[in-house]
């Protein structure tokens, strides 16, 4: 009998412990992948070690297959997954697939291809195996394979088999045909003579013609193209390839949507005097064995981006090592990736949400083995497995989107700090609004403070102006109110909304404003208006009782739009026809209030007759590629006017943009959550950050009803400092991030006293653990949570606050392992370091 080891591996399973298998041969490093028996079905997971007490763990299942030689997931990978599993409390094999493309955690990825003949199986059942894989054409997913025979494990057969190179078994990628991989159509020998063609097409004139397509496209074209042009049959190709003048031949595409765009000049920038003194200090700390992360704080148009490019020359080019850049999914644009491809072309890798499986898989290939050096992408791109990792650049450091909302719930910027540190590479977090958690960690001295205070040649920062809407209000009325006769007319759904008719516009945007852009468009210039709320009109409420229509399973208003013509939640989707009378009170006087983009776009459209306009909101935005589509228009000159959400605050570089409206800075302002100044103050500053980007200078204007308020007069100031120092303040009592630490524990149940049940015992079981253990963590609440319904779910929640980060750590473990969660189908979410406490 083979000796027998035995392995821990960790599954993508919500189970916190990792299970033992035993294996025939000498066991597999860690970090490689097995396919194990799991319950009833089988799993793919990672080796983490030697399997732990051997001896008293009785029944131990085999590991089915070895997926690879080399572990998919390198030694520092495996260390910052235990790391991230622990902090964020995730199990690690959850935090593994998210780690890894997810063509490596799906056994239905599994190929078998035969090789052999079937006469060469040794026993019946390979035999049969043999033969169904030549039926399948000689190649079959495991899976599928296993289902259809129906003989239980195949595993020792295909061991057998492989061993003896009778079949091959691999992890293909994912085939998406249309980018994968395609057939292409090669001409195999040029008939330049007139002759030659005449004898061969003599009587197949449609030959002739495909032939002739073929030639003037350059000799070779995808099939289903050439097809589809010439609206020929396949058999015209078979036809073609009997003569041997065509060859068909299936040719593997790395497809990356964005080499399609030309990737631009190199930059022949110099650096200015700022940027050269910002890259002294990032070299000096290159150089350094353990440098000390960066923060950038660098104003709008100070030339963020060169700096990153001239310090990945440094550590590309002159040191061979690689790097990461991690941007918001939402600036991935083509601006911002050709940047990159245009000074470092082929090492560079897209990592966008647009690729598919497959595409992913291939790039993350392509970086594991050192042909790209570096990986540009968004949150996941931290997790890049460049072997020489030299820095991690960071962009927009402060942008909420680098924290995932689902397990683990990892903030990828502390992730890439945490990873840079441990590899000793350098990382460089940017923004022109710092986080304050980040502003914090460079006045303590834990980050190097760097700064580029001045625009790049000079300009300066663009004047801001601000309208008070109050005054706008009581010239032309509350807005909310002039809705209800557009609406009534353009709803499709037959709303009886009723109301006092109004000038469109009045009350929306001021004459100011009108003006400003009267003045850009005659100019030919370019408008850039922001109004943070998607749909037509926030809500509807009864003008009799005040009844405000809500999901019926969340407790949120309903959204209307116009395009539509129907009531949307924009928390899960659900989807009415707008009401004829209230629910309540039987009254027809509904209204439809608080305005979003669509609204404004129409204003706009009747306010600017002759204007080009563009929206930009999650709801134009669903295709692929829709957001790369009307930024290009900007960008051509073909948009007068882009309007749009947060989605057009951030990142764009266009110079003729002259003009930036805030249709209305108070939306969001007042959301229950601490982080609320914070987001206004950021969104107002890098809006306005996107004019006077150019010779021609910009202007901004703020409509708010709330002047005073410090978020928005240090917006107005462009004055990041004074805003910082004041939330500081605002958040020492009670403690908020950065003068302490926090975990939002949530329960959530179909029934709403379980969810609230569940939530009591757990902030009781951590109250204990509290005193016995965990000193130094406080707990607040439990309450309902402020959005109580979601999705159909009651919501309740307890925080906890730390000022040391160990301790909470530890006390949330100790939770994890100890507290069981109990009723029925409640659930229970730890989330660190939230981002938001809605
Ligand atoms: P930020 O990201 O800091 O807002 P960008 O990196 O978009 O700023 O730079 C703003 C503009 O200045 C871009 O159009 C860029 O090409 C230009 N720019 C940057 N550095 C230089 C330089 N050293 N000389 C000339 N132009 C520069
Ligand atoms: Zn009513
Ligand atoms: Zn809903």
């Amino acid at each position: 009998m083979p000796a027998e080891h035995r392995v821990e591996v960790a599954l993508p399973v919500p189970v916190f412990s990792t299970f033992t298998y035993s294996v025939e041969d000498s066991p597999p490093p860690p970090g490689t992948r097995v396919l194990v028996p799991f319950r009833r079905d089988e799993r793919i997971g990672w080796v983490t070690g030697p399997g732990s007490g051997a001896e008293d763990v009785p029944r131990v299942r085999p590991v089915l297959d070895v997926l690879e030689e080399e572990p998919s997931v390198p030694g520092d990978m495996l260390e910052l997954a235990r790391w991230m599993g622990e902090y964020y409390v995730a199990p690690l094999g959850i935090v593994l697939r998210t780690c890894l493309p997810s063509a490596l955690s799906d056994s239905s990825r599994d190929f078998l291809t035969l090789l052999g003949s079937p006469d060469q199986a040794g026993t019946p059942r390979e035999r049969r195996l043999l033969d169904a894989l030549a039926g399948a054409g000689g190649t079959r997913a495991v899976r599928a394979f296993r289902r259809a025979l129906d003989m239980g494990s195949l595993w020792p057969e295909i061991r057998r088999l492989s061993a003896r190179g009778l079949i091959r078994h691999a992890t293909l990628p994912p085939r998406d045909p249309p980018t994968r991989s395609r057939k292409v159509v090669r001409v195999e020998t040029w008939l330049s003579d007139l002759q030659d063609r005449d004898e061969l097409f003599r009587r197949s004139p449609r030959q002739r013609e495909a032939y002739g397509l073929l030639e003037s496209s350059g000799g070779s074209m995808e099939l289903a193209h050439l097809l589809d042009q010439g609206g020929f049959d396949r058999s015209v190709v078979g036809a073609l390839e009997k003569k041997g003048v065509v060859a068909v031949s299936e040719e593997e595409v790395l497809r990356d949507p964005f080499r399609e765009r030309a990737p631009g000049e190199p930059g022949r920038h110099v650096p200015t005097t700022d940027q050269a003194r910002v890259l002294d200090a990032l070299k000096g700390a290159l150089s350094e064995s353990s440098p000390r992360p960066a923060l950038l704080h660098g104003i709008t148009g100070s030339g963020k981006t060169l700096v990153y490019i001239e310090l990945l020359k440094e550590v590309v080019g002159r040191r061979g090592g690689g790097a990461i850049v991690l941007v918001p999914e939402i600036s991935l644009t083509p601006q911002t990736v050709s940047r990159f491809r245009a000074e470092f072309g082929d090492q560079v890798a897209v990592l966008h949400s647009a690729l598919s499986d497959g595409e992913r898989f291939d790039a993350w290939r392509q970086i594991r083995r050192g042909e790209k050096l570096i990986a540009v992408g968004a949150r996941s791109a931290v997790f890049a497995p460049l072997p020489r990792l030299g820095a991690i650049v960071v962009d927009e450091e402060h942008d909420g989107s680098y924290k995932q909302s689902e397990s683990p719930r990892y903030q990828a910027r502390d992730v890439a700090v945490v990873r840079a540190i441990r590899t000793g590479a350098l990382c460089v977090l940017g923004s022109a609004t710092p986080s304050l958690e980040s502003w914090q960690n460079a006045r303590s001295g834990k980050f190097q403070l760097l700064s580029l205070p001045h625009r790049v040649g000079g300009g300066a920062l663009p004047p801001v102006k601000v309208v008070d809407l109050k005054k706008l209000w009581r010239r032309g009325g509350d807005p909310g109110e002039g809705e209800g006769r557009e609406t009534r007319q353009g709803t499709r759904g037959g709303s009886r909304a009723s109301g006092a008719g109004k000038q469109a516009g009045e009350g929306i945007l001021s004459p100011e404003l009108v003006e400003g852009v009267r003045d850009r468009l005659r100019r030919g210039e370019q408008v850039i208006l922001l109004l943070n709320r998607r749909g037509y009109s926030n809500f509807v409420q009864c003008r009799e009782c005040g009844e405000v229509w809500q999901c019926p399973s969340c407790s949120v208003s309903l959204t209307f739009h116009r395009t539509t013509g129907r009531l949307l939640c924009h928390y899960c989707r659900h989807e009415e026809l707008p009401p004829a009378r209230c629910i309540r009170c039987g009254s027809t006087e509904l209204s439809f209030k608080g305005m979003g983009t669509e609204q404004v776009e129409r204003v706009v459209a009747e306010t600017f007759p002759g204007a080009r306009i563009a929206r930009m909101d999650v709801d134009t935005t669903q295709g692929k590629w829709s957001h790369h589509e009307i930024l290009g228009r900007v960008e051509r000159g073909e948009v007068d006017i882009l309007l749009g959400t947060q989605m057009i605050a951030k990142g764009l570089d266009f110079p003729r943009v002259t003009l930036v409206g805030v249709v209305n800075a108070d939306v969001g302002i007042h959301l229950p959550d601490f982080r609320a100044s914070e987001r206004t103050f950021q969104l107002l500053s890098q809006v306005a950050g996107r004019t006077g980007r150019g010779p021609l200078g910009g202007e901004v204007f703020v409509q708010t009803s709330l002047p005073d308020h410090y978020a928005v007069r240090a917006a107005l100031h462009h004055d990041y400092e004074a805003f910082a120092e004041r939330e500081l303040g605002e958040r020492r009592n009670p403690p908020y991030p950065p003068h302490t630490r926090l975990a939002n524990v949530v329960t959530s149940s179909p029934v709403l006293e379980e969810a609230a049940r569940e939530a009591e015992r757990g902030a009781k079981w951590i109250r204990q653990a509290i005193r016995r253990r965990h000193r130094g963590v406080e707990v607040v609440g439990p309450a309902p949570a402020p959005i109580e319904r979601l999705h159909g779910r009651w919501r309740w929640h307890f925080l906890l606050r730390s000022a040391s980060p160990g301790t909470l750590g530890a006390l949330l473990l100790a939770f994890q392992e100890g507290f069981n969660v109990g009723g029925r189908d409640v659930r229970l979410v730890v989330d660190r370091d939230p981002v938001a406490l809605l």
